[in-house]
Parts: structure tokens; sequence; C-alpha cells
């Protein structure tokens, strides 16, 4: 944040928070930037939290806060469902890390398998980035091949094979490589258009990619959203060129639907990735699909080699204790039906808001994600399932202005509403009472950025 701007959201915030900015001094000596994880970065300093129940958080100073991170997507049930942390308690004292198989592992897997049709056998990580990883390498050794088509702006975690191009900009010359990315393991990428079918089929005809992978529903949780369609599309084409298609659904999985993107696209992709909701907070992910295909995993297989996996604490019985009682709830239909509502209140909410101040900002999403746009330019919105840009991702997927990012993050603090970037996602646990207190919360971070001469309303 510059001096000269936001003297009211910055001095207002250091007041505010002032026992996060004396935590934050302790976190610049221990961690890069002292944060832990890239998107929690904040400027002039992150907040500390200090405990979490249904849609809200409280930081270290008292300040309750309603969030709209929602653990990156994985507390879809809302901070400290009692059937999950019930269950967690239960848990611990018996064993944490037995070193050995334990039925727990199969009461988790016969949860997914049971709301997954398509997930014919598991393979539980510790992360959605692992079974990223682990799907591009099961599929390698099954098809023999080596490419990977992924979609620009698709973001399917952070390891080397598939974290190129997953932001903004999507421009091969400028944004495509990534430092620390060897050129071997970037030219094993093809990377195409989102949401545009000929481009894929054309791609795999020419590259013959060992897989294909589609993130849930479009770029970084539907910001370039992809509709049924377009999966269904390529659900044929990659049939039809015997190409192995991944849907990575670790936020979508259990989130948009019970059964996941899949369910609500009527596609049943070859392999899928989940995490987040799958663990009920706790961390924890898997690869699940085709029966031959993760056969891969297996010991004496028919293919005649093995994919190795080991991993300290896969499946281990915390993670599966809360992702049973999580997947109890998740599996009523109940907990989908009432975030997506309630984020589609908000995104209506906002529109209205931001034509009432004359301020040139729209929320758009689909499910229970809310996005916004600053400076936006263009039609006003029409319906809940309406698209910026008419979809153009070149449009859609961009990077707004970091200083305004930001003292928009502070000032939404400031009015009591903590917001992931330009994004948010709600969980089971908002109330409607919880939608009005945010649309206030923003009215009063629309009014500190005006005075602080950072955005102008009519
Ligand atoms: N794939 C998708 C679609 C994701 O949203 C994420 C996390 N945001 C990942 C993969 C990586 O998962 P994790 O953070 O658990 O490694």
């Amino acid at each position: 944040m510059s001096q000269v701007v936001a003297q009211q959201v910055e001095s207002r915030f250091r007041e505010t928070f002032a026992s996060s900015a004396a935590l934050y001094d302790r976190a610049v000596k221990l961690f890069p930037s002292g944060v832990t994880h890239d998107s929690r970065y904040l400027k002039p300093f992150p907040i500390y939290i200090d405990h979490a129940s249904g849609s809200r958080k409280t930081d270290r100073d008292g300040n309750e806060l309603i969030d709209y991170w929602m653990g990156h997507g994985a507390m879809l049930l809302g901070h400290s469902h009692p059937a999950v942390v019930e269950a967690v308690a239960a848990q611990v004292g018996r064993a944490t890390h037995p070193g050995a198989c334990h039925e727990l592992e199969l009461e988790w897997g016969e949860r997914v398998q049971r709301l997954v049709p398509s997930a014919e056998r598991i393979r539980f990580t510790n992360s959605g980035t692992e079974a990223t990883l682990m799907a591009v390498r099961v599929a390698r050794i099954v098809s023999g091949r080596t490419k990977v088509l992924k979609f620009a702006g698709h973001f399917h975690g952070w390891h080397d094979q598939l974290i190129p191009a997953a932001s903004p900009p999507h421009d091969a010359e400028s944004g495509y490589s990534m430092p620390g990315i060897t050129e071997g393991v970037f030219g094993d990428l093809v990377i195409v258009p989102p949401n545009d079918l000929e481009a894929a089929a054309a791609a795999i005809a020419e590259h013959q990619p060992a897989c294909v992978i589609h993130e849930g529903n479009g770029s970084r949780w539907g910001a370039v959203p992809a509709r049924a369609e377009f999966l269904q599309g390529l659900r044929q084409v990659t049939a039809e060129s015997d190409t192995i298609l991944i849907l990575d659904e670790v936020i979508t999985g259990f989130r948009v639907h019970e059964g996941g993107f899949q369910s609500v696209c009527e596609i049943v992709p070859d392999m899928t990735t989940m995490a987040k909701v799958l663990a009920g907070g706790l961390p924890g992910g898997c690869l699940a699909g085709r029966a031959d295909l993760l056969e891969a995993l297996a010991f004496e297989n028919s293919l005649g080699k093995k994919m190795k996996h080991p991993g300290t604490f896969n499946a281990n019985p915390l993670s599966a204790a809360a992702g049973c009682a999580a997947l109890d709830v998740v599996a009523t239909g109940e907990p989908s039906r009432v975030a997506n509502r309630q984020a589609a209140r908000l995104r209506q909410g906002l529109n209205a808001l931001f034509a009432e101040q004359g301020l040139p900002w729209v929320a758009y999403g689909d499910f229970s994600a809310i996005k916004l746009i600053p400076g936006y330019q263009g039609p006003a919105p029409e319906g809940d399932d309406w698209v910026p840009y008419e979809g153009d991702y070149r449009r859609l997927d961009v990077t707004y202005d970091e200083s305004l990012g930001h003292a928009f993050r502070c000032a939404l603090l400031l009015g009591g509403v903590d917001w992931m970037g330009w994004a948010g996602s709600t969980s089971s646990a908002h109330t409607d009472a919880d939608i009005e207190a945010t649309l206030s919360g923003f009215a009063t971070a629309i009014e500190l950025l005006c005075a602080d001469g950072l955005i102008s309303a009519a």
C-alpha cells in the first residue's frame, strides 16, 4: 500500500489488528515474507486467527470476521462442525498413526465410492497436489505416452508438471515457463485455451498425450467457468482418441454437489482427483477412477510395471475420521444446496450494491464461488449463470492491481469480512444474516477505499 493513498485504511487496520502486527514481526524472521502460503500474504501484514466456528473466525484481538476463505474451500460444512469435531476427538487418543492398515480407511474409501460412482478404485494421498501428481504418473505408466494436455489458467497444485500456465498472463512468450521448472518438464506440457473443444481435439491429435487434465468447473474454481456441454464434448473427444481424461475435483468434489462436478455434468471421467472437503478440514486427498488404470499402483500387476507410492501420512486415521464424518453430512445433499444458494444471494446482493453505488465492479461465479472484477467494463449482469466478457479467458483470468487488492482486503477486514483475494467461497454455515452483514461490510469497505482515493464511485 503506498503511503499517499490508503491512509485511512492502513491506519485503521494497524489499530484494529494490532496483535497481528506484533505476530507478523516474529513471522518475518521465520518464514519468507512471513507467510506459509502465498495467498495469505497481505500488506501491511496478514491477520492471525485464534479460533473459528461455523461461518466465523476470530482473530487474536477478538475481531469476529465472516469467513469466505472456508479453509481454501475445504470447510464446506463451516468451521468446527460438531460431527467432525466429535469424530476427530474420539480418534485422537486411539491412534493417529498406527503405521498399519485400519478400518477407518475402508469406511472413508467406501463413502467416496458411494458418492462418486466413477471411483472404482481409490488411493489416498495427503493433498490435492499429490493426487494430481499421481494421476499424471499413472496415466503415463498405463498409456506408455509422455505428454500431458492441460488448459491455460487451470490450477492443479504446485508440483513441477502442472504448475505452469496455472495463472495469468496467458501468453506463451512471457508467462508459461516458470522459475525452477526445467525445460524438459515444461516441454512435456501441451497447453490449450480453456473451453475450446476444437483446440483440445487438434492438440490431442497432434501430440497424442498420455492424458488430458481439466480443472473441475474451470480455471481456479471457475474464474473462467466451464459448462456441462464442454465437459461432455471433452469426454467424447478423449474417449474417441483413447486418451485418459482426468477431472481435477480437488475443489469441486463434494462441494458443488455431493457427487461432484462430474455428477452435475453427467460425465464419467477415467480418473478423478479429490481433496479439501474429502478430508473434512484435515489434510488429505485421493486419486480415484477406473480399476484398470489404478492397477498401476498394484503389486504384481497385469501391466508388469508398478508405480511406487509411499507417503507417511496416507489415509491417516485422523483425516479418515474427519472425512467420514464430513462425507456423511455431505451425502444428504444439503451442504452443497445451502452453500450454492447463499453464494447466489451474495452475488446478487453485491451486484445490486455495486450498481447502487455506481461502482464499476461486478460479481459472478457458479455454485458456492463468488468472483469479483474491479474496474469492470461491460454490460450489466443478466441472471445468475451470466459470465462477464462472454467467457473470454484473456479478459476474465487476469491479474488486478495488486496495491488495490491489498487495500481492498484490509478495508473489507475492517468491515468484518475475510475475503480471499478477489474471490470468496460460502459454506453451509453461512446464514441469511451473514449475507446481509457481508453486504454491509462491503459498503464499509467501498466507503473507506473511496475516502482514500483508491476507487471512485459515481
Ligand atoms: N487442484 C485444484 C483444483 C485445487 O483447487 C487445488 C488447491 N487449491 C489443488 C489441486 C491443490 O491441492 P492442495 O492445496 O491440497 O495441494
